[in-house]
């Protein structure tokens, strides 16, 4: 099979009916290896089979899944420790609701959902929430038919993020791109690319 970064490139943007941020898919394709690898030092082992949905069926063999997916779950929730270990703070059960910025970025202001308020003094932000499929007016202003799609998607990705990088001025304007699965929209150049300095 010959199949690389073109034919992976080509495919999914047709695939996707042109609806993909070439850049971003770009990076994603070139990272894609190295990413494969990374899962694997994770816990999180995958090997090509042949997908058993029927909208790839007759795709080329290239769909990586889990080798196993009881074990998937157990390493997953290893890997909070593992992040502490190396001197990180995870926080659950904790949204971010606002960022603090004045001659630059300062702080991500969070809130625990016991209510507490917190203040986590930082320079770089990487707003990764999943885009918006959860609010239903973003959807709408971007989706003339968002009443008729069926969200199966994250509810708690209410689109904070692309919310907090329009108050601070960023360039919100993007074409939407939704998922087959989710069916809701990815806010994605300005969030992925651009962290928010
Ligand atoms: C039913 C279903 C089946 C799918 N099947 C497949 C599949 O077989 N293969 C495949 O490749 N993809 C599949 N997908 C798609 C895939 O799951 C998503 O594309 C992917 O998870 C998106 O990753 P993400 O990191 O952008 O967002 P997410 O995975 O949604 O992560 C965003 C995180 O941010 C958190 N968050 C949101 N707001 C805040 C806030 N203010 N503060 C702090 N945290 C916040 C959310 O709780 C969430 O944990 C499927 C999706 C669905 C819904």
């Amino acid at each position: 099979m010959n199949y690389g970064y073109q034919e992976a490139f080509t495919g999914l943007t047709d695939y996707n009916h042109f609806f993909v941020n070439g850049e971003l898919l770009a990076r994603f394709l070139q990272e894609s290896g190295a990413n494969i690898d990374r899962l694997t030092e994770m816990g999180l082992p995958v090997t090509v089979e042949q997908s058993e949905q029927k909208a790839h069926l007759d795709d080329p063999l290239v769909y990586h899944k889990f080798n196993n997916f009881a074990e998937k779950m157990v390493n997953w929730d290893k890997l909070p420790a593992k992040f502490t270990a190396a001197g990180n703070q995870v926080l659950t059960n904790t949204a971010a609701v606002d960022l603090e910025y004045q001659d630059g970025l300062q702080a991500v202001l969070a809130q625990t959902d016991e209510g507490e308020q917190l203040r986590i003094a930082a320079k770089k932000v990487i707003l990764a929430d999943g885009g918006y499929c959860g609010d239903p007016e973003m959807m709408a202003e971007k989706y003339a038919d968002s009443a008729e799609l069926l969200n199966l998607g994250e509810r708690k990705a209410d689109g904070t993020g692309i919310k907090l990088a329009a108050k601070l001025g960023a360039n919100t304007n993007h074409t939407p791109v939704f998922g087959l699965v989710c069916l809701g929209g990815h806010f994605q150049k300005n969030l992925v690319e651009n962290a928010i300095e």
